[in-house]
């Protein structure tokens, strides 16, 4: 991925499974088949490849305030 011309490494785990919205990461939110992603925490509703690319956004974003490796985390209580 291409942030301001620099080359960046993200980490694609939960990219299709994390809701930028809440936080939530759970696989069972994303549907294969009808391509949506739906969060059964907030009701978060989108298109998964939509989806997708807001997540690589946020991590893009991390990366610029100065994470190295920025990646989505499982939360114990999610
Ligand atoms: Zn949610």
């Amino acid at each position: 991925h291409l942030i301001n011309g620099e080359v960046m490494e993200v980490s694609a785990q939960y990219t299709s499974q994390h809701n930028p919205k809440c936080g939530t990461i759970k696989k069972s939110n994303r549907n294969h088949y009808l391509h949506e992603y739906y969060c059964s925490n907030c009701g978060y509703r989108s298109n998964d490849d939509r989806l997708g690319a807001m997540n690589i956004q946020l991590l893009g974003t991390q990366y610029i305030s100065g994470q190295e490796q920025p990646k989505f985390e499982l939360t114990t209580n999610a």
